[in-house]
């Protein structure tokens, strides 16, 4: 479990003797810095470092970072409103001890997520792992409800040295196929070998669809956790393909036009051990809460696209049957829906079943992205929202009669009209608190600003490696 305890100068409590002893642990093993690390608002994942001799007062007092990293664009230029984007100010980061990891794909480095606070030592309100700790511990406070989650991750491979950053896939060989597998084999085998010397429990690592594109999908946790280990795996796919001459992009469009990277997200809500979303007497074995938590997803998909497809090139994935889902559409393992219930393998359902949700790519925070979702869901619970009418087949093909009688509509097809959606979601911005959904807004504003009047091919490419 990741603790509910926010960081207080001085550290939390028992942290300074912990990180005294981590400290001369990672020591004895060769370690020589600690790599602090978290993720921004533009969903860039952002880091200082520390000498491993540093531990100690990193958690004690934290380290200090600016909180114009609230309004950071991906291009690296800040968004500024009223109150956000100033050069004013500082934060400190304090790591997670519980999550710090040596990294096996980068000798001599260590790796812990950080929650962020201010100086007076209070929890900085724009602080995404803090929001999602938020979320997580009123769920178990005020409903009895925990969660598990999963974050997949895809990425494309390519080999690096193109001087302006053109993408030239690291295999030709076809999807799925053991071509790719075998002439990507010694690159597999030393990332499943790292993923596990950082007690990763990978499920499946397999060639996906488009050209040079992977995917790994991890055990569930609970939900920090897993946007902990997202990012961690992200960092350690990195190193892995660097190591090997090769270059990972995680961007939701590699390319303008085809299949891109998602990151779809897998949910669970358990109560007392038991998984909602197996045994009941809803469809599938949805308990009638499992079937208000979808629902509540569902209704606000449209305004969640602004957190869980963040980027420009997040709608060049964002098209019909790319298995994006991009419908508000939902079904049992329906590819093009985007939620999909997973109901898993007869036998093993109480453990398994889980609601997936589609229109997620890895340029999503995955902090906010995961508390947005599972707040969606809980006003789900709280509404008793029912699910209408289940989808089957791609919905692109649904005659507009049926499509309106299962509430089927076009997600947003552009960053700007997923704003609109957002803005108008009352509910979703009081759950991220104003100077959160403030940052949401001028970020996804600078970042339509900054590529006005590109054309897709260039909107690809000004995101292609920064995520
Ligand atoms: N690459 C697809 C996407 O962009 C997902 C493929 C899959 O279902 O694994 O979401
Ligand atoms: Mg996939």
């Amino acid at each position: 479990m990741t603790t509910f305890a926010d960081p207080v100068p001085g550290g939390r409590p028992g942290d300074v003797e912990r990180a005294t002893a981590l400290g001369a642990e990672l020591a004895g093993r060769d370690v020589h810095g600690v790599v602090l690390s978290y993720v921004d608002t533009a969903g860039v994942g952002r880091v200082k470092t520390v000498p491993t001799a540093g531990l100690r007062s990193a958690a004690a007092w934290g380290v200090g970072m600016s909180p114009v990293f609230d309004t950071f664009l991906a291009n690296d230029s800040v968004a500024t409103t009223d109150v956000l984007g100033s050069p004013d100010g500082d934060l400190r980061l304090y790591p997670d001890l519980d999550r710090l990891t040596v990294l096996a794909g980068q000798p001599g480095w260590a790796w812990a997520p950080v929650d962020r606070a201010t100086q007076e030592g209070e929890p900085h309100p724009g602080c995404s792992r803090t929001f999602l700790r938020r979320v997580v511990r009123d769920a178990a406070r005020l409903h009895g409800i925990t969660f598990r989650a999963g974050i997949e991750i895809e990425w494309m491979l390519g080999r690096p040295g193109s001087p302006d950053g053109e993408f030239v896939p690291a295999t030709t060989a076809p999807a799925y196929s053991a071509a790719r597998q075998v002439e990507l084999g010694d690159y597999g085998a030393d990332l499943l070998a790292a993923l596990a010397a950082q007690g990763v429990d990978v499920e499946q690592f397999h060639p996906e669809y488009a050209a040079g594109q992977f995917e790994l999908s991890v055990g569930a946790l609970d939900p920090v956790a897993a946007a902990d280990r997202s990012v961690l795996v992200r960092q350690t796919v990195r190193a892995v393909s660097q190591r090997h001459g090769l270059r990972a992009s995680f961007a939701p469009a590699v390319l303008a036009r085809g299949v891109g990277n998602g990151g779809h997200l897998h949910l669970s809500a358990w109560r007392e051990e038991r998984n909602l979303h197996a045994g009941g007497d809803r469809r599938y074995g949805m308990t009638a809460d499992a079937e208000s938590f979808a629902a509540g997803v569902l209704d606000r998909l449209p305004a969640l696209t602004a957190v869980t497809a963040p980027s420009p090139a997040s709608y060049l994935r964002l098209r019909p049957s790319q298995w994006a889902g991009v419908f508000t559409a939902w079904g049992r393992e329906t590819r093009e829906a985007a939620v999909r219930i997973v109901t898993g393998t007869a036998g093993r359902r109480e453990r398994s079943a889980n609601l997936e949700v589609k229109p997620v790519d890895l340029a999503a925070n995955p902090y906010l992205a995961l508390g947005s979702v599972i707040t969606a869901g809980l006003d789900g619970i709280a509404a008793s929202a029912v699910l209408p009418e289940e989808t089957t087949g791609d919905p692109v093909r649904l005659d507009p009669a049926r499509a309106a009688a299962c509430g089927v509509r076009r997600l947003p097809e552009s960053l700007a009209a997923a704003v609109t959606e957002f803005r108008r979601d009352e509910g979703l911005r009081a759950a991220l608190g104003p100077l959160l959904a403030d940052a949401v807004i001028a970020v996804r504003e600078g970042e339509i600003e900054a590529v006005a009047g590109l054309d897709d091919e260039r909107v690809a490419a000004a995101y292609r490696w920064k995520y």
